[in-house]
């Protein structure tokens, strides 16, 4: 029987409540209301799920049911023995928040003050990573986190763990009533992940108290039934570069060592335009060493944001013209490519997504999620929590620069997101010694990445639950997925993709066999069994677009292509470079 969740509301499920229901639905965990009042029957709610009881609620509703329950006979024996788990939160009445802490406190006083964000930094426990998984021992600044009129629990004595803590103070606590574990969130606020995004990314710091404790909460208590992610990888992608020793700061055969050193990959998001100018010696590190190094797609000429186009037979034309250099680049340098598109400048369009799909790339990876369109669809954060966005014709992976912090790397490893950082050549202007230390603390997190090819870290990515024994859910994200049956034991993997247009497909496939689907409601569902150690690359193709009217660039396009790639080239090797030797010597 599946964990599932129950929401105890005041009779009418507040906001709160409805924001707690969001986030429980986002990670497929079950979980229904229950008017508090008549919870203190709760026998049944026990028997009929043969899972003890999670629950979820308010400090004040929490507060008047186990006052409820305190004239029950027999109540400590049935709670000790059917609850597993609670998770509570403040409502509207401030006291309630007093009162339950020094209950759950085994009576001690509590010292409930006001968040003053100046002060110290946030950190989650480094003691507790069976709970807190990959943020584990993650640090950051108050002052940077949304904590206005957010309280802080100082305990004092009692028995009570600080799973989050602020100086010496807690915003999230580990608390227990009558031996079953109550884990308490000061938070005022709960994420409301339907809200639209105002940011370019999401970014967690700013959200922090909303969410952490409750994704934290839900991720433990509801593990067999809530989407994991079967891995957790990684990719470092640097933008334009050209395949000579040098390009710009970035030096290939030092980021070579480095990478070797530290323990880490690197995908260059390569203009195909380049396609007749790798360097024979590049070519060599990149065919030698393809656990390190990948190259990626990055638009086509890289000019006038080409991508952001509304022209469909332009879009189409330029897609395929992509593929076609970097299929003539492989054949001269012998480096297969990652059939991934990374959007130059980050500016796409919807048009442009729905002449990816009919290409052989499988998925985007972009740090702009909102198109260049006119009227571009609204991306909420739930979107962003997704292991891609996928509200576009076409998979888009988002990626982040190094400087969002380790935090936002953590929390997105927590949703099951794959850590895709991207740099500059100019961010290699230290001898990569920043970089190198933001390499060293992802690999230093609880659950360190592996760190991939950009095209596998898409192909490994996926969610999945077993819903029973043998029975595995998975939803796929870019259009090929390597499934991996980990277990000793045979497995039915139900794949499920989200997809608009189901006409569009003309086969999905491994390497040996073609597979059944059927579209359902905006999905499409197959199956798949796996010995135990056994994987496979699942395929799905499009049919090719049936009209292909678009005429060669110009000349004046075509001149225009040049001038600007030599002129960026110009500015990368020589103008950025000198620029910051003389800032570095003044
Ligand atoms: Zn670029």
């Amino acid at each position: 029987m599946k964990q599932s969740a129950l929401l105890l509301t005041d009779g009418n499920a507040s906001p709160r409540d409805c924001c707690v229901a969001k986030v429980l639905e986002f990670f497929g965990v079950p979980s229904r209301n229950l008017d508090a009042a008549d919870f203190p029957c709760a026998n049944e709610v026990g028997c009929s799920t043969f899972q003890k009881i999670r629950f979820l609620c308010s400090a004040g509703v929490f507060l008047r049911t186990i006052e409820a329950w305190e004239q029950k006979p027999d109540h400590t024996r049935w709670w000790t023995k059917s609850v597993h788990s609670a998770f509570v939160y403040p409502g509207d009445d401030p006291e309630s928040v007093q009162r339950l802490a020094r209950i759950l406190n085994g009576g001690h006083g509590v010292e409930v003050c006001q968040i003053n964000p100046g002060g110290a930094d946030l950190a989650v426990s480094d003691q507790l990573s069976g709970f807190c998984g990959v943020m584990t021992g993650v640090r950051l600044t108050a002052s940077k986190s949304k904590s206005n009129g957010n309280l802080v629990l100082k305990t004092g004595k009692g028995n009570a763990i600080n799973i989050i803590s602020l100086g010496d103070g807690g915003i999230f606590l580990k608390l227990e009533y009558k031996g079953v574990p109550v884990f308490f969130s000061t938070s005022r606020e709960i994420i409301d992940i339907d809200t639209e995004l105002t940011s370019q990314n999401f970014d967690v710091l700013e959200h922090f108290l909303s969410a952490m404790p409750l994704v934290l909460y839900i991720k433990w208590a509801f593990a067999e039934s809530c989407w994991n992610a079967p891995e957790s990888n990684a990719c470092l992608v640097i933008d334009d570069p050209l395949l000579k020793p040098t390009h710009g700061f970035v030096d290939f055969q030092e980021l070579l060592s480095l990478m070797k050193q530290h323990k880490f990959s690197t995908n260059i998001a390569f203009i195909p335009w380049n396609w007749r100018r790798s360097a024979p010696e590049v070519a060599r590190l990149f065919r030698e060493n393809p656990e390190r190094y990948s190259l990626s797609v990055h638009g086509c000429d890289h000019i006038g944001a080409e991508f952001g186009s509304s022209s469909q037979q332009r879009l189409h034309w330029k897609a395929q013209q992509a593929v076609e250099r970097m299929n003539r680049h492989e054949s001269i340098t012998g480096i297969h490519y990652d059939p991934v598109m990374v959007f130059p400048q980050g500016i796409f369009s919807e048009a442009a997504m729905r002449a990816l799909k009919r290409t052989d790339l499988i998925a985007t990876v972009n740090n702009d999620v909102v198109t260049a369109d006119p009227y571009p669809r609204a991306i909420t954060i739930s979107n962003m929590w997704d292991i891609a966005v996928m509200g576009y014709p076409f998979p888009l992976f988002t990626r982040r620069y190094p400087w969002e912090g380790i935090e936002n790397f953590a929390f997105d490893a927590l949703l099951g997101k794959p850590a895709i950082a991207v740099i500059h050549h100019d961010y290699c202007s230290d001898h990569c010694a920043n970089l190198v230390s933001f390499i060293d603390g992802l690999n230093a997190l609880q659950c360190a990445p592996t760190w991939r090819s950009l095209g596998d870290v898409v192909r490994r990515s996926c969610r999945q639950r077993e819903v029973s024994p043998g029975n595995v859910e998975v939803e796929m994200y870019g259009t090929e997925l390597r499934i991996e049956n980990r277990s000793d034991q045979p497995k039915h993997f139900v794949i499920r993709r989200r997809e608009s247009e189901p006409s569009a497909i003309q086969r999905i496939c491994t390497d040996s066999q073609e597979i059944a689907w059927k579209p359902v409601n905006g999905h499409i569902d197959f199956e798949i069994a796996l010995n135990p150690g056994e994987n496979r690359l699942i395929k799905i193709r499009c049919h090719d677009v049936v009209e292909k009217r678009y005429k060669r660039d110009n000349l004046l396009y075509r001149l225009k292509a040049t001038l600007r790639r030599y002129l960026c080239e110009v500015r990368d090797n020589y103008i950025v470079p000198t620029r910051s030797r003389f800032a570095g010597t003044r």
